[in-house]
């Protein structure tokens, strides 16, 4: 079939026409005849299987295929329009038939005492089986049509079965299209994957997803499909990072100098993790070379990424350059600021602060440094993005926490100089590594996937509210070891009233439980003032509190290496990913913390997995890769713009593996064959060239 047919409207098809095309489009986003052959079924049943009525009992709610005859019919009035119901028969019994729409239209169509095949749901009603809406066909045409055993099953919506579009009208169409159209396919893949692979052929594979022969060939077309799928979003994300490589040229940084070698040697505070070693060569790499470094490092709670960031920075510095750290909250900026100068004392490097609420007179200090060049390290919030803040040579920009920033706010630190500095992106949102090179094509990941030595694994506990005497009594035997508390209540946007009702609620609980003034209590919530969080966060971040109520704003990036519990109230609410962030708070001092979780005493399955797979580890990336199971991939953070959401036929969880295969053909092949010129890549170059030109048709890619 060429090419151009299968971009003709849909309308064109036999049995199709303008009005069921419109729906087909506006239902499904089918517009052309090639996004019918990519619709693809959402499961198969047996079609061999012949169930007899008689035997209906154990299958009630199950969907059947029984043949047999109509040896009534009969309209019954149902509220302000009429029901249609049948009565069908074979040699063991009978069911009763039941549409509630188009009783008319279909009425007409029914032919009594002629075998059909019907196929659909049982419904029991006390002792009368029944089955609503069933798909009928003619025993004659049944058996000469082109299926095979397997029975393809569309998704479908209300709207379409309301219309009468059946899972039988589009596999209909489906036929129609391979009948008259012929059978033929261009293939898309190169003759050496096919072989190497034993993937079915296009033409093939695309016959037996919609009609298979067997099971066997039916996973044999699932895979070839998948694969093919994977194989062109892998082949444009790598092709992206190839080009963005030789366009976006950086500054290299050729030396490692005496910033980074005096510091290494004398003042870093601790021997880095063989994970932390990994990185820091791989970000060296990538800053030696001429390309623009752009590489999410990703790196659970704790594991130590500020200290890659200080020694990125060093070797920016040791090549003459500036280099910034952009924090998502003052409290962070400030406790970077901090940590960093700490650690910088005793060499000879100009640091500042930029934050929204400094003072005009230090605002006017560092933009004066920043342009001469005498500053050389600036640490801030958003504040950095201002378009007052000029740098004389920003060489290297690390973003942390990056889930709070969009790719607009990243883009605007590039347009500060000629060419744009290197950027590390530094993230605690735990992605499986399988996903994230779907998501993140465009960078280029490190991952630090081991703690620093000597952490004391932090203790998880399941409490019901029931006990929360026993948890209070907790938290105050370890406030009297010094210790202190967080109690982190759910925000839900849907009623901050609500929210705020139950924080408030809980505070009260707590200050009776925690009198004054032996007991001092900060609370930090949505509704207040930026500076008065500040200022509560500040008492808790000094040891003037002990405890922090707090809704989840706390969840990014604070260090209190003093606190040692996370209580968190109404934990089913929350999500695993949240969970996990905000245990994250903990855990981070010398001494064991704890982090406790409560919740009502009825849970769902969902609830329950989330709760005990808490319990149960503390590994980020095992967590989000239970997080992925319960959530699918469409929630996960950074995937809506991805495109991965809109995959055909893959499943980037469940068909990890096909992904990984795809990924190193994409890769071998643009090795080989950067600009896909080799006449055995003809195929690919002519499937990728399309796949540009009919962006509606592959609108999986973004
Ligand atoms: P995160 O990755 O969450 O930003 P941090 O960089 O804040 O983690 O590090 C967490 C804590 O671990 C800090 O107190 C830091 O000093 C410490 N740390 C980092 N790397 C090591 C190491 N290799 N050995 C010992 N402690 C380390
Ligand atoms: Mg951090």
């Amino acid at each position: 079939m060429s090419i151009d047919i299968l971009q003709s409207s849909i309308a064109y098809l036999k049995g199709v026409g303008p009005s069921r095309a419109k729906l087909l489009a506006s239902e499904l986003n089918i517009h052309v005849f090639q996004d019918l052959l990519h619709f693809f079924p959402s499961r198969y049943i047996d079609k061999t299987k012949y169930h007899k009525i008689s035997d209906l009992q154990q299958y009630a709610d199950a969907e059947v295929q029984i043949v047999g005859q109509i040896i009534q019919i009969k309209n019954i009035p149902f509220k302000n329009t009429t029901r249609l119901t049948a009565i069908f028969k074979d040699q063991t019994g009978q069911i009763e038939l039941v549409w509630f729409q188009g009783a008319k239209w279909i009425e007409k169509e029914l032919k009594l005492h002629t075998p059909y095949v019907i196929f659909g749901k049982v419904k029991r009603f006390q002792q009368k089986f029944s089955m609503p809406h069933p798909e009928m066909e003619l025993l004659e045409k049944h058996a000469s049509s082109l299926k095979g055993s397997m029975q393809a099953i569309y998704p479908s919506t209300t709207k379409l079965q309301n219309r009468n579009i059946s899972n039988k009208t589009i596999s209909g169409m489906l036929q129609n299209l391979f009948l008259t159209q012929g059978v033929h396919f261009k293939e898309t893949l190169s003759l050496d994957i096919l072989n190497n692979q034993k993937l079915l052929d296009r033409s093939e594979a695309l016959l037996q997803i919609h009609f298979p022969k067997n099971v066997n060939l039916l996973s044999k077309a699932q895979f070839r499909l998948k694969f093919e799928e994977l194989f062109y979003v892998q082949l444009q994300l790598l092709r992206k990072n190839i080009i963005s490589k030789q366009k976006i040229k950086g500054y290299p940084f050729p030396q490692i100098g005496t910033f980074f070698n005096r510091f290494y040697k004398d003042y870093l505070p601790f021997e880095l993790t063989k994970a932390q070693k990994r990185v820091v060569k791989e970000i060296r790499k990538d800053l030696g070379s001429n390309a623009q470094m752009n590489r999410l490092l990703q790196g659970d709670v704790g594991s130590g990424k500020t200290i890659v960031a200080l020694l990125s920075m060093l070797i920016a510095l040791d090549n003459g350059f500036q280099a910034t750290l952009m924090a998502p909250t003052a409290i962070l900026a400030k406790q970077h600021f901090e940590g960093i100068s700490e650690l910088l004392k005793e060499m000879p490097i100009k640091i500042a602060l930029l934050m929204g609420s400094s003072k005009t007179k230090e605002r006017r200090l560092i933009h004066e440094e920043l342009q001469s060049g005498a500053l050389q390290i600036l640490i801030g919030t958003h504040a950095l993005l201002e378009d007052k803040v000029q740098f004389k040579n920003l060489g290297l920009a690390i973003i942390d926490e990056q889930h709070r920033f969009g790719v607009a706010q990243r883009a605007k630190l590039w347009r500060k100089n000629q060419l744009p500095p290197h950027v590390l992106v530094m993230t605690a949102t735990p992605i499986p590594r399988t996903l994230a090179m779907s998501v993140y094509g465009d960078l280029d990941i490190s991952v630090i996937d081991t703690l620093p030595p000597n952490r004391k694994p932090i203790q998880t506990l399941h409490k019901t509210d029931s006990q929360r005497l026993w948890v209070f009594n907790f938290i105050r035997s370890e406030i009297e070891k010094g210790r202190q508390a967080y109690i982190v209540y759910p925000l839900i946007k849907e009623s901050e009233a609500l929210d705020y009702k139950d924080l408030m609620d809980g505070f009260e609980s707590v200050e009776r439980y925690f009198p004054k003034p032996k007991y001092q209590i900060s609370i930090v919530h949505g509704q207040m003032k930026p500076a008065d969080k500040d200022f509560e966060m500040q008492r808790f971040v000094n040891g003037e509190t002990q405890i922090m109520v707090a809704t989840t704003v706390i969840e990014v990036g604070v260090n209190v290496p003093n606190a040692s519990i996370m209580v968190i109230e109404s934990s089913e609410r929350f999500g695993l990913s949240q969970l996990h962030q905000l245990r994250g708070r903990v855990g981070r001092g010398a001494s064991q913390s704890y982090c406790i979780l409560l919740s009502g005493f009825k849970l769902s399955q969902e609830s329950k997995t989330r709760l005990s797979t808490m319990v149960q580890t503390n590994d980020g990336f095992q967590i989000a890769e239970v997080d992925l199971k319960l959530r699918g991939p469409g929630d996960l953070m950074g995937t809506q713009q991805s495109g991965v959401l809109q995959l055909k036929i893959s499943d980037v969880v469940r068909d990890r593996d096909i992904l990984a295969l795809a990924r190193q053909w994409a890769k071998h092949i643009l090795s080989k064959d950067p600009n896909l010129e080799l006449p055995e890549n003809a195929p690919i170059k002519w499937a990728y060239s399309e796949l540009s030109k009919h962006k509606n048709i592959w609108n999986y890619i973004s």
